[in-house]
This record gives structure tokens, sequence and C-alpha cells, in this order.
């Protein structure tokens, strides 16, 4: 609309008065554990816009960890749930059916059936709850009890989810004992090949690095589930080769192992397909979603093969999980992503648009590479976009990345680390093609600063 902002406004020196109000008592009374990348404190957001309590708007590619699909208070969101809280916001799903959540599993799975396999669904109520989900139903399944996961990985916060994560230490430390019976094995980066792979060969070489496992530590018929994202998120924002994912499906077939894709990151339509598996031919058997189903409203969901969830009555349940508040905003957020409600701007679907603004960022920043030695590298999907900051000799440089997305800041776009040395480029999925030029405009002048 002729109202919409082109460019962030900022009104004070950052931080303003109110934002250092207000981090001061969130530093006094909230848990020590929550990371500010950054002083910035919401007041109200318009699409992929956020002002800050002190009347400075800036653009959003962050998108809350890239949850907020729709953007900030996409009007159809906000319709679908006011009707909803008028009815009812709960009834415990465990319990009693309700249509808004019956429909909203009939319409998950039409995007994952193939002919002649049916699917089901369990819903929770954040990322790490499917987690678990999986992990428990792929036991209880197979009636083995060890799970392969991934360096690099993150899958949350609880004690099964963070026994899993294979990213950073800080996460564990101090929290031990974890889960018994996890391995973790390299995730296949094209740009850093582990086990002295090539980037055409670092798929087959964890998968051969796998199948030796089964040899010597782990034996297979004791392995319940490799978990993997299909597109490497905290870990960095990574790809993997064509070959991997269809090799690690025939891997698990092999042997009778659950294959899960954790796709709460890059699922939902973000890399322009709705899962980001889509784009390798390959079918899991239990798929992991939360961040971007509802716009921001708590809901996740864990989906299995017909054939898998095999897991008896009462085993597993939530109070909240399936809210039909939360269900609502994933509705509608379903309607924008698939097309069938349209957003100004962008096409004839959020899907599509992503697929089209994100291809368009980075054929941008991939240019940006030849002005930028320090980039080393720009990959991604749609709008899941990692760019990797490194040094003359091609190690990661996290001290040039941290001051890369300060200077950003610092000129109106929000942004978020992940990897040891990567900005991940997140925005909602309703970011047109002119507001992706102004952030990039944006990340061009804070890397020529630097
Ligand atoms: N899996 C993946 C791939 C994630 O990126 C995250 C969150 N960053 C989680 C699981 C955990 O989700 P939540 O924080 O909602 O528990």
């Amino acid at each position: 609309t002729a109202t919409k902002p082109r460019q962030p406004e900022l009104k004070t020196a950052l931080p303003g008065p109110q934002t250092q109000a207000i981090m001061a008592r969130d530093a006094q009374h909230l848990s020590t554990s929550y990371m500010r990348p950054y002083p910035f404190v919401p007041d109200h957001g318009e699409g992929v816009w956020l002002t800050d309590v002190d009347g400075n708007t800036m653009l959003d590619f962050f998108a809350g960890i890239a949850v907020s699909t729709t953007g900030h208070a996409h009007p159809h969101v906000v319709k679908a749930v006011q009707e909803q809280v008028t009815k009812f916001s709960h009834v415990c799903l465990t319990d009693y059916p309700q249509e808004i959540t019956t429909s909203l599993a009939e319409r998950l799975v039409k995007h994952v059936e193939r002919p002649g396999e049916k699917w089901r669904v369990f819903f929770g109520n954040s990322g790490a709850e499917a987690v678990e989900a999986a992990i428990k139903l792929a036991r209880n399944h197979t009636g083995r009890s060890h799970v392969i996961s991934t360096l690099g990985s993150f899958h949350g916060r609880t004690y099964g989810a963070i026994t899993l994560t294979g990213s950073k230490t800080k996460y564990k430390r101090g929290f031990g004992p974890l889960l018994p019976g996890v391995t973790h094995v390299p995730y296949p980066n094209p740009f850093r090949p582990p086990l002295g792979s090539t980037p055409e060969t670092c798929g087959q070489a964890v998968i051969d690095h796998i199948e030796s496992l089964f040899q010597t530590v782990i034996p297979a018929d004791e392995v319940a589930a490799i978990i993997i994202e299909p597109m490497q998120g905290e870990g960095g924002y990574i790809v993997p080769p064509a070959d991997f994912l269809p090799g690690l499906r025939a891997l698990c077939d092999k042997y009778g192992i659950m294959l899960i894709f954790d796709e709460v990151q890059a699922g939902m339509g973000r890399s322009g397909k709705m899962f980001s598996f889509q784009h390798f031919n390959v079918q899991p058997d239990i798929i992991t979603l939360a961040k971007g189903i509802a716009s921001g409203l708590p809901i996740s969901a864990m989906l299995a093969k017909e054939s898998v969830m095999t897991w008896p009555v009462g085993s597993h349940g939530s109070t909240f999980g399936g809210n039909p508040v939360a269900a609502a905003a994933a509705h509608a957020t379903l309607d924008l992503l698939e097309g069938e409600v349209r957003h100004p701007g962008c096409g004839e679907s959020l899907m599509q648009n992503a697929s089209d603004v994100g291809t368009y960022i980075m054929n941008e920043l991939r240019k940006m590479q030849a002005e930028f030695p320090f980039l080393g590298d720009v990959r991604g999907a749609g709008l899941f976009i990692g760019m990797e900051f490194v040094k003359p000799d091609g190690s990661p440089d996290g001290k040039l990345r941290d001051r890369a997305s300060m200077a950003m800041f610092e000129k109106g776009l929000l942004n978020l680390d992940c990897g040891e040395a990567v900005i991940r480029i997140s925005p909602p999925l309703i970011l047109t093609r002119e507001e992706a030029e102004t952030g990039l405009g944006i990340m061009r002048e804070a890397l020529a600063g630097l």
C-alpha cells in the first residue's frame, strides 16, 4: 500500500531512550540465558517492517528466527485469530477432536502424501516438542533405541533435543548427563567438505562413514532413526549435495532405520517449496515442523507415515498442543502460502514468492562476492539464504561477521547470525522484490564500511 515504508526510518540514535529503559529492566528480571545480539525492543509491526519503542522502523530480515511467514500483523492472519478466539481458545486435543486441527492435519499431509501412502499428524507447541515426539515414535515403532544425528545440527533445548543437537557445547555444558544412545556424524557441507571429501563427493562420504560405524561401533539393528535437517539451519544455512538425501534414504531402507527430516527451520515454504527436502526427490518416514507454520503463534507438528505411527492410545500427548487459535493462524498462513489467498505484490503464492525473491537475492549476493572477497560463500534456497564470512586464508571469520551484523542493524536491517561466521537471510515470505532491493542496499553499504 502507499503508506508502507520503503526505507528504514531511524528517528533516534540507537538504542533510543525507551529501548535502553526496557533493556535495563529486561536485564534485571529475565533469564540470564537470553542473548541480546543488538539493542532492539519492538513496539509494533506491519508486513516486513518492525517499529521499536522509540519509533525507529527497521526492515526485518530475521522474522523472529524464520518464523513470521506472513510478516507482522497480516490482516488475514489477524482475522482468523480473532474469529477463533471468540469461539474458544482451548479444549485439549489429547481428549477432544477439534475440526480446526483435523482440517489442519488434512491440509499438511496433502503436501507429503504420495499415492497409496497415508500420513498422520501429532501436534505440539514448539520445535523441540516435535523433535521429542519424532524420537519417541521412532523408538516405539522400531523397538530400537539408538539415534544418529549430525554435527552442526540444532534440534532444540529439551533433553532429547539438546542431545541430538551437534552445534555448540554451550547448549550442553553443565546440563548432563544427556540422553544415552546418540551418535553424531558430519553434515555434508559442500563449502567445507568433511572426511577428506570434495564438494561433489561429501554426501557419499558421510553415507559411507555411517555405514562403517555400523561395522565398528553401532550395530545397525539397534538404530531407531537418523535425524537430519535437509537444509541445515543454525549450523550455517547449508544445502547438502543433491545425491545425499536419496543416498541416506537408501541406507535407512537397507537397515530398517527411520529417516526423520527436521523441517522446523527450512520448512513451510521458506525454501520455495513446502518442505526443503522436496528439492531432492526423497521421502522421509517422519517430519518435524514448527516455526513458520502459524506466522508466530506457537504450534508444531510431527508428521509420520501411517505405517510408522503405531504407538498406542494414550502413549503421547500435550495439553496445549494443537491449540485452536494457533491452528487458525496456521490455516491463514497456509491460505497465503498455497495461494488460496493472494498477498499484493507477491505473485501467485508466498511459496512462489519465496522462490522468486530468494533467487533474486542470491544472485545479487553472488555479484557482491566479487566486490567483497571476505564473502566466502553464498548459498541456500528460496528465502533460506546464508552468507559466510571468511579470512583471506578461507577460514571462517566470526569477528568480521559480528561487525557486519551490527553494521547492518545500525543501518536499519534486523538480521541474525548462525554457524561460525554466517549471517542468515530469513525474512518474511511476503518480502517484495522492491523490499529485497532495500535490504540488499543496506547490506552493501554495511559491507563496504567494514
Ligand atoms: N529444529 C530446528 C531445525 C530448529 O532450527 C529449531 C529452532 N531453531 C528447533 C528444532 C527447536 O525449535 P524450538 O525453539 O521451537 O523448540
